[in-house]
């Protein structure tokens, strides 16, 4: 790993601890990163102090009012140049994400293509930043809106995905014009170290003005900073509810905006018309996967009765199959938690199951004979929806199973929680898909037919809706939210005729 870590910038000094950003931080205090996957501690950082964050937020400004006349697709080659930047360094990022967060190499490289992929997508958008054009109602007059960019974008990001998060943000805001000051997890802030040398290492080669990406470590006070700032009109924030709420409330206090990318308490619907070889592995992959720990994970599976027993036993089996372990090794499905805390919130939940009167299909363990403490078997439990424990999003792998009988119960069972986020149905009733999408379908930002809740392609706008916060990031037209939006009217006549016809004569 130290091999992986100098190739990807982070220089360890000789107490073994990597120097970090040294221009941004004081020696004070530091971040020990220790990676759940065997328990040992990688590296540590240095974090930001007040003073630090000054000098940052001021470089961040002096660096927008350059930045932001750079022409668009000028920003967009320095972009192009950070998605090769990350072709080139794939595998190491992807393997440092993998062992710093835990998720199998497969995933950490799928983090990593993701970012690479939203790079290509914000190439094309530096030449696609449209306004429209718009009828005016006076003569010889021109109306038009124009979008220009924020200035400086606080993006607050999850530890579970310690990269992509932050490329889905910083791309965007980077062609929109803006600059990004980034606090990324606590638990990870190796990976994203390794982001801001590769994306310095490409500004500098391009002389982009120092500040348009500065990186502040620290726990949720550093965030705290961010969102409390004036300075920065707009916060990106992923992470749990209770983090965003939190956010919302100091930005909304100063009338800034927010992104909000929370929790998701995710369901399939599994009709009578589904084709199990199809839901089958979407649902194992979506439970499983990432150890249970993607904000997109599927939580609830809602079964018509015709089929729950059926569905129950190919599960089991399906599970039987999970390989649980070091997530670096091939052909290992499911990694360690990313912490102690997290596998006693897994406990907790599975007390809270079995005392609700809940019975286990797939039994819980948690696996004591690993090389961390963080390893649990994914299980399936059978459930009632209303359950405060079902109701909660546990960042763990525990599957609900849930019985339904007509498909707009199932809907309104799905519907039923506080957040919002991803959902599918797998049927091949046409009528049923249809009834799924519509306005008395799905309440999520996202709901998929005949695929399961996790993976999302960058294209599509990305997020939910209730307590996941409402916020949208990535592909479709969610780069509007990076901008201000500037309505210009052009008299180019000899008169100065008002609207709605007023007359003020003088
Ligand atoms: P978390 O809320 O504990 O921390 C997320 C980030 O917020 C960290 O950088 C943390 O330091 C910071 N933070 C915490 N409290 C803060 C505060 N009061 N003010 C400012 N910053 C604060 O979340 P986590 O455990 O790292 O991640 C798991 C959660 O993230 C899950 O709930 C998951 O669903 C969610 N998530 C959502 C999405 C999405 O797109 N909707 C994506 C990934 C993760």
């Amino acid at each position: 790993m130290q091999t992986i870590l100098s190739r990807l910038g982070i220089v360890s000094d000789n107490a073994g601890t990597s120097t970090g950003l040294s221009c941004w931080h004081s020696e004070t205090k530091r971040l020990t990163s220790v990676s759940p996957v065997d328990g040992q501690p990688i590296a540590s950082v240095t974090t930001t102090t007040p003073e630090d964050y000054e000098r940052v937020v001021q470089t961040a400004e002096k660096a927008f009012r350059t930045w932001r006349n750079w022409p668009a697709p000028r920003r967009g080659e320095v972009v192009r140049q950070i998605g090769e930047a990350l072709r080139a360094r794939k595998t190491d990022l992807g393997t440092l994400v993998s062992y710093e967060m835990g998720k199998s190499l497969q995933e950490g490289l799928g983090e990593v293509q993701e970012m690479i992929d939203i790079c290509d997508f914000a190439v094309g958008l530096s030449r696609q930043l449209y306004g429209l054009t718009i009828a005016s109602e006076r003569p010889a007059h021109r109306m038009m809106e124009q979008w220009h960019p924020l200035g400086i974008v606080g993006v607050i990001s999850a530890f579970n995905f310690p990269v992509a998060v932050w490329s889905w943000n910083a791309m965007l805001a980077w062609v929109c014009g803006d600059v990004v000051i980034w606090k990324p997890s606590e638990k990870t802030p190796l990976s994203a170290l390794a982001c801001q040398y590769l994306a310095a290492d490409v500004f500098k080669r391009n002389d982009v003005p120092e500040g348009v990406s500065s990186l502040i470590t620290g726990t949720a006070e550093a965030g705290q900073w961010l969102s409390a700032d004036p300075r920065v009109p707009l916060v990106s924030a992923t992470g749990s509810t209770r983090m965003g709420k939190a956010v919302a409330q100091a930005v909304a206090g100063r009338l800034g905006k927010s992104i909000l990318e929370l929790g998701g308490n995710n369901a399939i619907i599994v009709s009578e018309h589904a084709d199990l070889s199809l839901a089958i592995p979407g649902i194992v992959f979506g439970a499983a996967g990432t150890a249970g720990q993607r904000c997109t994970t599927t939580r609830r599976v809602i079964v018509h009765h015709s089929r729950y027993e059926e569905l129950k036993s190919v599960l089991a089996s399906a599970y039987a199959q999970l390989r649980v372990g070091n997530p670096l090794e091939e052909g290992v499905h499911v990694g360690p938690l990313i912490d102690e805390a997290a596998v006693s919130a897994y406990e907790a939940a599975v007390q809270q199951v079995r005392s609700a009167g809940g019975t286990f299909v797939v039994e819980p363990e948690v696996l004591r004979d690993y090389p961390s403490a963080c390893y649990v078997r994914p299980c399936i439990a059978e459930a009632e929806n209303h359950w405060p424990v079902v109701q909660q999003e546990t960042f763990a792998p525990i599957l609900y199973l849930i019985r339904y009988t007509a498909l707009e119960e199932a809907i309104d069972l799905q519907n039923a929680v506080p957040q919002g986020l991803s959902s599918s149905i797998f049927t091949h009733h046409l009528r049923e898909a249809e009834l799924f999408l519509s306005a008395a379908g799905s309440d999520c930002g996202i709901a998929n037919v005949n695929i399961g809740t996790s993976g999302a392609e960058i294209g599509g706008a990305f997020g939910g809706e209730k307590e996941t916060g409402g916020g949208r990031e990535s592909g479709s037209d969610a780069w509007k939210a990076y901008m201000r939006r500037q309505t210009n009217t052009v008299n180019y006549s000899t008169q100065l005729p008002l609207a709605q016809g007023i007359q003020f004569g003088v």
